[in-house]
This record gives C-alpha cells, structure tokens and sequence, in this order.
C-alpha cells in the first residue's frame, strides 16, 4: 500500500525538492503552505508521516510541533522537522514538544529516506499492536493496565570502556535511569540481563563497524531482547552507516558528535515509546485472557475449549494416543439456587471448578460450557485412567461440604459425568469435537437416568 507524506513549506521550491525525492521513492505526496491547511489535509487525508519546515510564520519549532499534532487520536502520524540551518536549541524544543524526529539541510538521501521508512514501520508496527490490544478488549472486556512509572533499563553498550563511562554519566544524570554497560564483545551479557532493557544504546565507532552492525542483528533476532528499543549513536567516521543501521530496526539514531542534551531527550522518547508498547502488550494479553475465560470461574469459556479439543484431537490423530472427553453437570443445581439463591449457587460453581483444577493435571483441558457444565479433555489417556479420573471428580464433589455464606450447615452437592473414550484408530476415522461433546452428552443422560452422582460411558468402536 503506498504511503503518503505531508509535506508542509511555506516555500514553494523546498516542496518541489522534497516532493522528487519522496515521489522517486514511491511515496505518495500531499502538500501543504501553512498549519492550517496542513491541518485541513491530517483531517481530511489521514498521511503516514509529515515532513515539516521549522520556518513556518515566525513559530517556534515547539509550536509547530503542537500545532500538528492537534487533538489525540492514538497513535498519530510521526512528525519530522526540517531545520534549514543549525539550531541545536530548535531540535531541542522540537523533540521536547514530541516530534519524532529532527534533521537539518542539507539532508542526505541514503539516511533521509531510511530514516522515513524506519517512521513508517514504527508507526505501522504501532497501529497495528494498538488494534490488536483493542479489539482483545472488546472481545474479552480486558481492563487497561496500570502504566509504570518507575526508573527504566537503559543498556549502553559502546568501547572503549572510558566512552561507555562517558555515555553513562552523561545519560544517568539526565534521565535518571538504571543503565548497565556491556562490551560488543561479549553480546551474551545482554542476555544476562533479566529483564531486559528497555532501550539499548549503541555507540558505533571506526573500530567496531562489523561488531556493531552483528550485535544489532542478534540483538534483533534474540526473543529475549526483540523489543528492546535501539537508539544508535554513529560516531563521525561511520556516520554513511546511517542507512543500513535504521533499516536494520534501529528505532532512533544520532550521527556525528553527539549533543548529549539531545541524546538525552532522544533517549526518553525512546523510553516513552517502549513504555506505550508495553502497556499495549500487556492490554492485549490481558485481552486475550478474558476473551477465553469465564469471568465466574477463571475456567476456560466454550469457545476456547472448541478449538483447544479440536486442536488436541487432531495431535492424537498423529500420535496415535487416545483421548477422552467428558461433560459434568452438576445434580439438581436449580435446586441450590431455589434454597439459597443464586450467589450462593455461583459461589458452589467457583468451589467446584477449584475442586476440577486441582484434580486434573495441567494438560488436561476444563472448560465451562454452560450454566452448571463443564467440558473435560483428557489427552494420552486410556479408558482405565478416564474412569478413575471422573470417579475421583465425582468423589470429591460429593465429599466436599460446601460452606455458603449465611446459612448454618454445609451443603452437600453431586455431579454427573459422560464420558466419550475414544481409541487412536477411531480418531483417524474422523471423530470432530462437537460429535464427541455429543456422544459424552449422550453418556451424561444415561449417569442422569442412572441415578445421578455417577460416571457413564459412550466408548466409540475402533473403526477397523
Ligand atoms: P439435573 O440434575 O438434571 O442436571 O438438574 P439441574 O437442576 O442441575 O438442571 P437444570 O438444567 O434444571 O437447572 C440448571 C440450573 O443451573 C438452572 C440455573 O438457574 C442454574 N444456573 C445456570 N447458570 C448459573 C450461574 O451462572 N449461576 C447460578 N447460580 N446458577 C446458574
Ligand atoms: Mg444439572
Ligand atoms: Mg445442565
């Protein structure tokens, strides 16, 4: 899909150079002479990314900044200004503001547009894990998490030792974060590090050209440290690394002797991000989470425990083990609720699903499936076990006294169980999950019929 830039100059000649460059690109682009109109454009065209001047009317850098970023609407575009002479307090003010980035004339095209697809990819990453985290809430009704606010982790890795030091100092006393140093000789110790960094810093100089560019690479491809942020610092030799070094997933970069304000503030936009990202990893978990749970009893819902037996069936078919799947229905519950109401009813449904966790071992699957049933999946497990299984299930139910809130004696409560046994030789004849969830509910009938507080069974003939 192609990507549009804003491009916002008061001068008609500066748009046309940036508009070659983006157009050669392939990007696509909008134009605009002042805020207001690029205003009316980010309303009206949603752009990827804006490319601004920092000589728009008299403003200061800061206020164009604001000026563009206009009301929130997560996450927004990324906003780049372009300085046309050295103002180091202008790049200052702008980052301070929120600008994603500043760079000053003349721009070099190598890093310039790696430094735009770098924005871009960030941007799109973000979008992306935002609707993610969003539409997990929706499904599952996941609270927000609580953001953090204690000090980050802050990795700097650079040689010699005495630039590190340097770095460290520099960084601790203006940002405040916990910051460990690491060699690129020893990547490994960055593994070491639990947990990982937040942002690692990576000074690259003449001497470590190759070090630096495999250290980004395993830092990248390690699980452990994939989304640790990156903000390189490019000593002058190396500065025509740029490129590569953003399009190798450095998140930020800095190139020739480094303002160590403007690290600093480039370091704690970095931070900002990881945090954002954090809290919308977390949002998407927690999501997750409760789109797959049943909020009364913390068991899984109907809809995992459908997929789950489907998935675990289809493992037996390979392996050739056997499976057994059973539904549990509570006896006579309406009458619990009808003698004590329905909170103490709910309260004998959360005790029975302990009663089930801390019966069946951890890959065994229970679900709740209905009101006072439950789905029950028992992989590698031969008739013998599924029977000892649910007798233990229903011994426990029946011995359990259940304490209600408000009412003197306990109360004794029984379950029903059907079980559908199937062979390894029957699951390559195609046995679904709902036609199994339909046999163990044929077999929970017959425990009905039978007199209640009982195990029946539905064995399935081998298909040979
Ligand atoms: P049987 O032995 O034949 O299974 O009888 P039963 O009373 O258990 O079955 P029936 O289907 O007649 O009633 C089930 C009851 O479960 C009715 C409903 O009020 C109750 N129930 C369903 N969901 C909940 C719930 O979330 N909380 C509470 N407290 N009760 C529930
Ligand atoms: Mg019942
Ligand atoms: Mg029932």
């Amino acid at each position: 899909m192609p990507r549009n830039v804003l491009i916002v100059d008061e001068l008609a000649t500066n748009r046309i150079v940036l508009k070659v460059k983006l157009s050669g690109a392939r990007y696509g682009v909008l134009q605009a002479a002042s805020l207001s109109e690029a205003r009316k454009l980010i309303a009206r065209d949603a752009p990827d990314l804006i490319l601004a001047s920092a000589d728009l009317a008299g403003r200061s850098s800061a206020r164009i900044v604001q000026a563009l970023r206009g009301p929130a609407s997560a996450p927004e575009p990324p906003i780049v200004l372009v300085f046309s002479q050295d103002d180091p307090d202008g790049r200052l003010d702008a980052l301070r503001a929120g600008a994603n980035d500043v760079m000053t004339k003349p721009l070099d095209d190598s890093h310039f547009l790696a430094r735009l697809r770098s924005l871009l990819r960030q941007h799109h990453s973000d979008q992306a894990l935002g609707m993610h985290a969003d539409t997990a809430v929706a499904l599952g009704f996941g609270e927000r998490p609580a953001a953090f606010h204690g000090p980050g982790r802050i990795a700097i890795v650079a040689q010699p030792a005495t630039a590190a030091m340097q770095l460290r100092a520099d960084l601790m006393h203006r940002t405040g974060h916990e910051m460990a140093i690491l060699t690129f000789d020893a990547p490994e110790a960055l593994s070491d590090l639990v947990p990982p960094p937040d942002v690692v810093v990576l000074r690259i100089g003449a001497a470590d050209r190759e070090l630096g560019l495999r250290f980004m690479a395993d830092l990248r491809a390690d699980a452990t440290t994939q989304n640790c942020r990156i903000l390189a610092v490019l000593c002058p030799e190396v500065r025509a690394m740029a490129g590569t070094v953003l399009d190798m997933g450095a998140h930020d970069i800095i190139c020739g002797t480094a303002d160590t304000r403007e690290l600093a503030l480039r370091l704690q936009n970095q931070m900002r991000h990881k945090r954002d990202e954090d809290n919308q990893r977390a949002k998407l978990k927690t999501g997750l989470q409760a789109a797959v749970t049943d909020p009364l009893t913390g068991l899984y819902n109907r809809r995992y425990a459908m997929t789950h037996l489907s998935r675990t069936l289809a493992q037996a078919a390979t392996s050739g083990q056997p499976i057994a799947v059973m539904v549990a229905d509570l006896d006579h519950f309406k009458q619990i609720n009808d003698r004590f109401g329905h909170a103490a009813g709910d309260a004998v449904l959360r005790r029975v699903a302990d009663i089930m966790r801390n019966t069946l071992r951890d890959d065994d699957l229970v679900a709740r499936i209905g009101g006072e049933e439950f789905l029950i999946a028992l992989p590698d497990t031969p008739r013998d076990r599924a029977k000892r299984v649910a007798g233990r299930l229903c011994h426990c139910v029946r011995e359990t006294p259940f304490v209600l809130d408000g009412h003197g004696a306990p109360v004794h409560v029984t379950l029903s169980i059907g079980v559908a046994q199937v062979e390894a030789t029957s699951l390559q004849a195609g046995a679904d999950a709902e036609t199994l969830i339909a046999r163990a509910d044929r077999a929970l009938y017959g425990a009905k019929a039978g007199g209640r507080d009982t195990v029946s069974f539905c064995a399935t003939r081998p298909a040979a």
